[in-house]
């Protein structure tokens, strides 16, 4: 590992941080250019400080600590994340033989010169106990594969040298900042300080010399890993089990509905201690199939290093203690029944471990039992999470974690922490405070696939849906409408993938379902929304024009109710499909033969799939909407088509064709696509048991009224 400290961006950070002073702009600096390195710390893990005076209200100069505010990213971390607090009061919590969690808290939150500030870390106190002026820590991979060992003190030593002191495992808070002060108090010359089966802390005069130390170490705890032949360590290269790409992505398109199905459904446990445990919920997938992580999938020692616990304990929140390990023979051959016992396995494991370790720490009521992490054997890793983003926090992490462990092997033999140390980690309320409280939004943990994505409909559809916390596959035949849309979408980032396809090719309608099955996991929510028109009247039809009408409206509806029925089946979850239909099917228009004709069809089909669907769960139902002209950024390419007729034979412009169609309407409302896309998340939210419908969106039009 190199240093990445740049003299030029050094001052350019003193530069654009100048209002809080050099030290914190520094500080602010070297933060994130250990954020940026995800050997170093990953989505919130490590903590930083400095040492700096402040001035208060009164002009009086006081001294503080800026330390970096709980769970917190470094790689982004602006001044206002490290909060400052008065260094004095904290310095004397020292003398106290005892100091509870919550008083260290208020003790904390006291000292805050910005009674708004964020919390500042977990580890503040042990930054305030040591006198150098900046403090960074980390969890390196490398210092991670030298001490999660039975002997790793042995190991550090034999990498880092006699001027680091090593600490054995303390949990984090009060007693491990007196331990660490101790401990430097012991060996003041010492650079670093390693705590086993955690991570690293390093210490300067400057930010430089406190950010230069710790990338010395770990660059020499890897040369050292490289010497001993762990880095690469043979588990992560390859053998003839690792399973071809192809054959990953396609083992992955049949096994990752029907596991995530699995996850969804409540497990019950029949006895023993985890009997009657339910509430599981629909969650996101993230793969990744690195050939590396494949051959770890792939070796004999795979499923044990699984069922070992986490590289460093704050990662515990996020991916649990254990990763599931599935057989091919588990995760495909043998079906629903295959991942359904694994998955009830683990399950039952964690209640028990529940069950044992929490009448020590207060009961806490148990978290959710079902693998956050499951590795498929010679295929990689799949993490699952309540959103997009917490499964790629997962995914990351275990990424992360299947590397050191197979570095630790290759040095020695992977050995974690206990159960008891890490249930305490694991259920404690500071470490829970990191994951936030926000409530779940409607459509958390669902994934929808919308056709038709680039038209004023489906993208307001798409938009709603994401909105309402899904992630959504957008589909539609004009790439490069779509790739507008989906720079229109990207405040919603990662929850966004879009596919172009012509439903009217099965193939690439299978393709555009296995994408979104292999981005995200599966699919529950599906709109049928693609459509074009035709305007003729029945004597001058073209016999081509009027077929490839039917093609994209009715043919292409089928094809995507046939290629979503495979999907929802194997999850066996539920989920909800919308057909898009439209006023004509219900009240056709003269010269527009084709498109009623052919949404009529569409319509029909609806009503089979809500017949044929139910048996796995699924409703169906139909949005009828009538005269939404889009705006000008995303205009309705359905009016584009019809709209020149309609003014011809009406005698209207445009601006008096939509006044037309409000007046036409009892309501007299203009429809607009946000209109139709409330009526497609009503559905797809399923908050009443409803399949069949057909939900008007037209402000009122008597002869459309379904019958
Ligand atoms: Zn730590």
């Amino acid at each position: 590992m190199q240093s990445r400290w740049s003299d030029r961006e050094a001052q350019q950070s003193v530069a654009r941080w100048q209002a809080h002073g050099e030290a914190l702009a520094l500080r602010v600096y070297t933060s994130r250019l250990i954020g940026q390195e995800p050997d170093l710390v990953l989505h919130g893990g490590g903590n930083t400080s400095v040492k700096t005076t402040m001035r208060d209200a009164l002009g009086r100069d006081l001294q503080v600590l800026c330390v970096k505010g709980s769970g917190a990213d470094l790689a982004a971390v602006e001044p206002a994340g490290l909060p400052a607090l008065e260094l004095e009061p904290l310095l004397q919590l020292r003398e106290l033989p005892k100091l509870d969690d919550a008083t260290m808290v208020r003790e904390l939150r006291r000292r805050l010169l910005d009674p708004h500030a964020p919390d500042p870390s977990v580890e503040t106190l042990l930054h305030a106990f040591l006198p150098h002026r900046f403090v960074d820590h980390t969890h390196a991979d490398a210092i991670l594969a030298l001490c999660d060992q039975p002997d790793g003190e042995r190991h550090v030593r034999a990498a880092l040298g006699a001027d680091v002191a090593v600490l054995p495992w303390i949990m984090p808070g009060f007693p491990l900042a007196k331990a660490v002060a101790a401990a430097f108090e012991r060996q003041p010359r010492c650079r670093g300080i390693v705590l086993l089966k955690h991570g690293l802390f390093t210490f300067g005069a400057s930010a430089q010399e406190s950010y230069e130390r710790m990338i010395a170490l770990v660059d020499a705890a890897e040369r050292h890993l490289a010497a001993k032949g762990a880095m690469p360590p043979p588990m992560l290269q390859g053998s003839t089990a690792v399973l071809p790409m192809v054959e990953r992505t396609a083992l992955l398109r049949r096994a990752l509905p029907v596991l995530r199905g699995v996850l969804a459904l409540p497990t019950e446990v029949a006895d023993g201690p985890a009997a009657g445990v339910r509430g599981c919920e629909r969650v996101i997938a993230d793969v990744r199939t690195d050939d590396d992580l494949a051959a770890f999938a792939a070796h004999p020692d795979a499923r044990a290093l699984c069922s070992t616990g986490p590289i460093t304990p704050d990662h515990v929140i996020r991916t649990k203690g254990s990763y599931l390990f599935l057989t091919v023979d588990e995760a495909v051959e043998r079906g629903r029944d295959g991942c359904r016992g694994a998955v009830a396995a683990f399950v039952e494991r964690y209640v028990r471990y529940h069950a044992e370790q929490a009448p020590r720490h207060g009961n806490p009521p148990i978290r959710m039992p079902a693998p956050n992490v499951v590795v498929i054997e010679g295929t990689g890793l799949v993490a699952f999470g309540s959103s997009q983003k917490a499964a790629r926090i997962a995914a990351d992490i275990a990424a992360h974690t299947l590397r050191v462990k197979a570095q630790a092997q290759a040095l020695s033999r992977y050995e974690a922490l206990t159960e008891a140390e890490l249930f305490e980690m694991e259920y404690w309320p500071l470490e829970l405070r990191k994951l936030g409280a926000q409530p779940r939004p409607l459509l958390g943990g669902q994934i929808a696939l919308v056709t038709g994505a680039a038209g004023a409909i489906g993208c307001a559809t798409a938009e709603i849906l994401l909105e309402h916390g899904a992630c959504v596959c957008l589909v539609d035949v004009d790439s490069t409408r779509l790739a507008k849309i989906g720079e229109r979408l990207q405040r919603y980032r990662a929850q966004v993938l879009t596919v172009p396809a012509d439903l009217t090719d099965p193939e690439q309608v299978e393709r555009a379902f296995a994408n979104c099955v292999l981005a995200f996991g599966g699919v529950d929510v599906v709109v049928s929304n693609a459509g074009i028109a035709h305007v003729g009247k029945l004597e001058d039809m073209d016999p081509a024009r009027f077929a490839k009408v039917l093609e994209v409206n009715t043919t292409g509806t089928m094809l995507v109710l046939k290629a979503a029925a495979k999907v929802l089946r194997a999850q066996g979850s539920g989920g909800s499909v919308i057909v898009q239909a439209s006023k004509n099917a219900f009240a056709p228009g003269a010269g527009f033969g084709a498109y009623s004709a052919s949404k009529a069809a569409a319509l029909q089909l609806g009503r089979i799939a809500a017949l044929e669907f139910a048996a796995f769960g699924v409703s169906v139902n139909m949005v009828n909407a009538d005269a939404v002209f889009g705006d000008d950024e995303v205009p309705s390419q359905l009016w584009q088509e019809v709209g020149p007729a309609r003014m011809q034979a009406r005698g209207l412009d445009a601006a008096g064709l939509r006044e037309f169609y409000r007046e036409r309407s009892l309501l007299k409302t203009t429809v607009l696509p946000r209109h139709v896309a409330e009526a497609v998340l009503f559905f797809a939210s399923s908050r009443t048991p409803t399949t069949g419908a057909v939900l008007p969106v037209d402000g009122g039009l008597p002869e459309a009224f379904p019958r």
